[in-house]
């Protein structure tokens, strides 16, 4: 008899930036990988021409999410002197697309979160809301230090890498696909939907299999001449839409 073999294929979204190509993409690409569940690391607003529709398709996806650092200040009125000019530009274009409803959903999102036998974080786990940068060893041990489950998924720096704690050390680099192992704890970024930037433009998810315990990095490619039409129609800063071809 063939038993019922259940699947368990979590697909990890991060820092999709309102860019609805890439997200369409990247939910036709993890459908057609099987994936069974979906969590949302952030960042679902912000720098991009499409926030109400990437919000709508993730409140539809009714999964597990985490607050990033552009919904925080695309749902308050803080002023953003010292931010970047071009960010700042696209968090008050942003604040003038979104509901009051929107905003309260954005503003109500837990910076951490546990899901089946893993942690889904926005930025690092020491201070998750202080939005700090995970580039090296040193600050990816600081963020191990308050991980209490083997695997641990964030996003933030848009660039795609692994930290492994294991008996020998930390170490960390790019990755492909890794398979868990007893015994240690990985911080895995899973990289951008809507900004990627590793130089790499195609955008970035995981596939988590829960079954073989494997966690798999894809990149799937999207129409970005449309994104880039979109954010000029839009008004926002074309280097908005350069980057986006640049993957940087
Ligand atoms: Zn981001």
């Amino acid at each position: 008899m063939i038993s019922d073999n259940p699947n368990l294929r979590y697909a990890i979204l991060s820092d999709i930036h309102a860019n609805l190509e890439g997200l369409q993409a990247v939910l036709k690409d993890a459908a057609e990988q099987k994936c069974t569940h979906y969590v949302c690391l952030g960042d679902i607003v912000g720098y991009g021409p499409n926030p109400k529709e990437c919000l709508d398709i993730v409140l539809g996806l009714n999964c597990p999410t985490v607050m990033g650092n552009h919904d925080e200040y695309c749902t308050s009125n803080m002023e953003l002197t010292g931010f970047n000019p071009m960010a700042a530009e696209g968090i008050r274009w942003t604040r003038t697309q979104l509901s009051d409803d929107d905003k309260a959903w954005l503003r109500d999102l837990k910076y951490v979160r546990h899901v089946e036998s893993f942690t889904i974080v926005h930025a690092t786990l020491d201070l998750p809301e202080k939005w700090a940068y995970v580039f090296d060893r040193l600050a990816a041990q600081a963020s191990f230090n308050y991980q209490h489950t083997p695997v641990c998924f964030n996003g933030h720096t848009h660039v795609p890498v692994a930290f492994v704690r294991g008996p020998t050390g930390l170490q960390g680099g790019l990755y492909t696909k890794i398979k868990v192992e007893i015994g240690r704890k990985y911080f895995i970024n899973v990289g951008s939907i809507g900004q990627p930037r590793d130089r790499n433009p195609k955008s970035s998810y995981v596939i988590f299999d829960l079954i073989e315990n494997v966690i798999e990095l894809r990149r799937v490619p999207y129409d970005i001449a449309v994104t880039q039409k979109k954010i000029r129609a839009a008004g926002l800063p074309e280097s908005l839409a350069e980057r986006l071809t640049q993957g940087r």
